[in-house]
């Protein structure tokens, strides 16, 4: 071996890192100067010279030749990490979802690694410490006192702890770092630094006992235990069906071999009630990961997910991401849920990615939902996914009772018919709580002048503008611009009115019909000050509110013990829906505010409005429930080749003059038709559905295929086609694989 080596010239070792850029390749570096090449291994990060700046960047894979000419390359700065901080594993993840969501992998280790880490900063931060020398023991404190009482204080603090780090001692006593210089000069102190690990963990308590499952949870664990790699379970349960406890006992099993779990929900969904309920059951506190989490405590998380020390990881969409040591199951709870799919930037659905990784990692999945979406229902019926079934609730809770009102024969007050009041008025009468359910904040969506009958519009959006009464506000919700609430038209001159119903208008009316009773109002304006949704959540679930107002913050996942009657105000904006998935989301919807109903011992009732009760949508959601609405869906879209039979991509442009716009969606076109063969369709350009956005002119081009390997085949080659086109500085792009929007 030596002796060849030593014939031959030694090649050149090349690195090729993924730098976060938006261009879609690896870009490839020398080594450091200094560097043991046995430490560059994939996964480390690098500080590199790129452009004008210095970036961290990952290292992927090595490689003795370069597209480039050696001399040519620039060399890495330094090596960050002396052992990997990705696994092969989670190298694999990252390429995977780059080349199926046609991403640069540079933005995709973006979006895998926690903000510090991206920073360059350590896996293990290093804490400082001040320390007292042998001298600094000895030293007498009440002398120094009359000659420096500060000094003297610092040196207390430390005769009684011995090393104190530094942030304490910020807290402690601000100004110490002035001091430190002479008592470090007089041999007193000295700085140390270690390694900075998670923290204190709390001791484990006793796991608390769960109710005994009933018949139809226990064949569901049986059949999930059954199989020991590598499978997708979709369990169908309606809400309240104990779903969560089949997860807690798979989870059990899996701590018990001492492997990890990931369980992934909703960013509705983790709530504080939901920690509890897992940490008193399995007796110690889940690492979390969700978007409130400040820089250090990601990181926490992150490095305790990959070191194996957190068995188990409760996250939303992002957390599909995160290392995992020696993992054993997935959970994906609500994964019909939009929440799930990224819808900016790097445009991926965590259930979808999640399922790729269970393969990967050759462990078992479980998708939960009361209402699975139609894509896993569909790989259910080709026996890809083993489906399970809770049909009814757990414990004695019935399922409630739902009717409509015809709200075109009903007369309607501030948009509650009679017959709702009638109802509300008898429930709280007999003690029971109310929702009211609207998925529509502000106090009206429109503000109509009386006179010429103007409606106020956002100058930036093809968009009118919500009217908010308690602010005195008109905002748009596209975009976020705001203004003072018109006095007059701004036509006209004439005198305005609110338009329609938003959850704020809602609740000033609840409050005319209900004077003596506590209302609560719930949605994202009501909510925004931190800690106010917890306390509002607090009192629903106590019962203190007996009337609930909200969108669909209040509609998922909560259990209000008292809740016996949901009101759903308009259900008509889904039945009209253009996009494709409309009435899916209607359905999934409505069940999901419906399960909120009755969930202890009184059986609850809904009561849904609408002004269309004739439409077919209805007497299938009354006569069969989900299932049925989602066997018509199918049916309908194996007809339309809509998904889940066929594939689709997205393509969204936008500028801020439309011409540019048309004109790079009209190349991609062209390039498209010349390459596409019969079984791929391009559909458009055609306009968004809202046209303008915040100034920007937008429009998209559709392609979808029965397919998926001529759809990837093409955006392949779209991709570099878009990143060069001379039109890309004044056009924003992306691609969207798997849309769940068609706007
Ligand atoms: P899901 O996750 O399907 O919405 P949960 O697991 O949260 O359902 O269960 C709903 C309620 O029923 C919870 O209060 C739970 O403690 C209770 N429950 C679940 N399984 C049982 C069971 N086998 N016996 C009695 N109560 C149960
Ligand atoms: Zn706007």
């Amino acid at each position: 071996m030596k002796e060849r080596n030593r014939k031959k010239p030694a090649r050149a070792l090349i690195l090729r890192v993924a730098i976060n850029a938006p261009l879609s390749r690896l870009f490839d570096y020398l080594p450091p100067a200094d560097a043991d090449p046995a430490l560059l291994r994939p996964g480390c990060r690098l500080l590199v010279p790129f452009g004008r700046r210095r970036d961290v960047a990952l290292l992927v894979e090595t490689s003795d030749h370069s597209e480039l000419p050696v001399a040519k390359l620039r060399q890495a700065l330094n090596v960050i990490d002396e052992t990997p901080i990705l696994s092969e594993h989670d190298l694999w993840l990252i390429r995977f979802t780059s080349d199926y969501y046609h991403h640069p992998v540079g933005e995709v280790v973006a979006a895998a690694l926690p903000a510090a880490l991206r920073a360059g900063k350590p896996l293990y931060p290093v804490q400082r410490l001040l320390c007292l020398t042998e001298a600094g023991k000895s030293e007498d404190t009440d002398a120094l006192r009359k000659r420096a009482a500060k000094q003297a204080e610092l040196l207390t603090e430390l005769q009684r702890r011995d090393r104190v780090p530094f942030e304490e001692l910020d807290s402690l006593m601000p100004g110490w770092r002035r001091l430190q210089k002479n008592m470090k000069d007089k041999g007193w102190l000295v700085e140390t630094e270690c390694s900075d690990t998670a923290g204190t963990k709390p001791e484990p308590q006793q796991p608390q006992k769960g109710p005994t499952l009933n018949t139809d949870q226990s064949a569901a664990l049986k059949a999930i235990r059954k199989s020991a790699g590598f499978g997708v379970t979709l369990l169908h349960g309606v809400t309240g069906s104990g779903k969560t406890e089949v997860y807690l006992q798979l989870i059990s099993d899996v701590l018990a071999a001492g492997r990890q779990a990931l369980v992934l929900v909703p960013e509705i969904g983790l709530t504080p009630q939901l920690v509890t309920r897992f940490t008193k059951r399995l007796g110690f506190e889940p690492a979390v990961m969700h978007s409130s989490l400040t820089d250090n405590e990601r990181l926490a998380t992150w490095r305790a997910a990959a070191d194996g020390s957190a068995a188990l990881i409760i996250g939303t969409r992002s957390a599909v991401f995160v290392p995992l040591k020696n993992p054993g199951l997935i959970v994906i709870d609500e994964e019909h849920d939009a929440s799930l799919k990224q819808q900016e930037g790097l445009r991926y659905s965590a259930r979808d990615l999640a399922v790729a990784r269970a393969k990967r990692f050759d462990v078992p999945i479980v998708l939960g939902s009361a209402t699975p979406s139609l894509e896993s229902l569909q790989r259910c019926r080709e026996d890809a996914y083993q489906r399970l079934l809770l049909p009814t609730r757990a414990g004695n809770a019935v399922p409630p009772l739902m009717r409509l009102v015809d709200l075109s024969t009903t007369p309607s007050d501030d948009g509650l018919s009679q017959s709702v009041l009638h109802s509300i008025t008898s429930t709280l009468v007999k003690g029971g709580q109310v929702l009211v359910f609207l998925n529509r904040r502000g106090f009206a969506p429109t503000l109509i002048c009386t006179a010429c009958s103007h409606i106020a519009e956002c100058d930036r959006c093809d968009a009118r503008l919500t009217v908010h009464a308690v602010s005195n506000r008109l905002l748009c919700h596209h975009c976020g611009a705001e203004r003072l609430l018109d006095a007059a038209c701004a036509e006209c001159g004439g005198s305005c009115r609110p338009l329609g119903q938003g959850t704020e208008r809602l609740e000033d009316s609840l409050r005319a019909h209900f004077p003596e009773q506590t209302i609560t109002r719930i949605d994202s304006d009501s909510t925004r000050l931190k800690g106010t949704m917890v306390r509002a959540l607090a009192m629903a679930t106590a019962g203190e509110a007996q009337i609930l107002v909200g969108t669909q913050m209040l509609s998922k996942g909560h259990h209000f013990p008292n809740l016996e009657l949901v009101v759903v105000v308009n259900a008509d904006q889904g039945l009209f829906s253009t996009d494709f998935r409309g009435s899916e989301r209607l359905a999934q919807s409505l069940m999901q505010v419906s399960g909120r109903a009755g969930r202890e011992k009184k059986q609850g009732r809904v009561i849904i409005q609408t002004a269309f009760p004739q439409h077919p949508f209805w007497s299938e959601l009354f006569n069969g429930g989900y299932e049925r609405v989602a066997g018509s869906e199918l049916a309908a879209r194996e007809a339309a080749a809509w998904p889940p039979f066929s594939r689709l991509a997205m393509v969204r442009a936008n500028a801020t003059k439309r011409a540019d716009c048309w004109e790079f969606l009209d190349n991609l076109r062209q390039f498209a038709d010349s390459q596409a063969g019969s079984e791929l369709r391009v559909l458009g350009p055609v306009s968004a559905p809202m046209e303008r956005r915040a100034g920007r002119y937008r429009a998209q081009l559709l392609l979808q295929c029965r397919q998926r390997q001529p759809l990837h085949a093409l955006l392949g080659q779209l991709r570099p086609k878009m990143e060069g086109s001379p039109l890309a500085r004044r056009v924003r792009w992306s691609i969207d694989v798997d849309p769940i929007e068609l706007f």
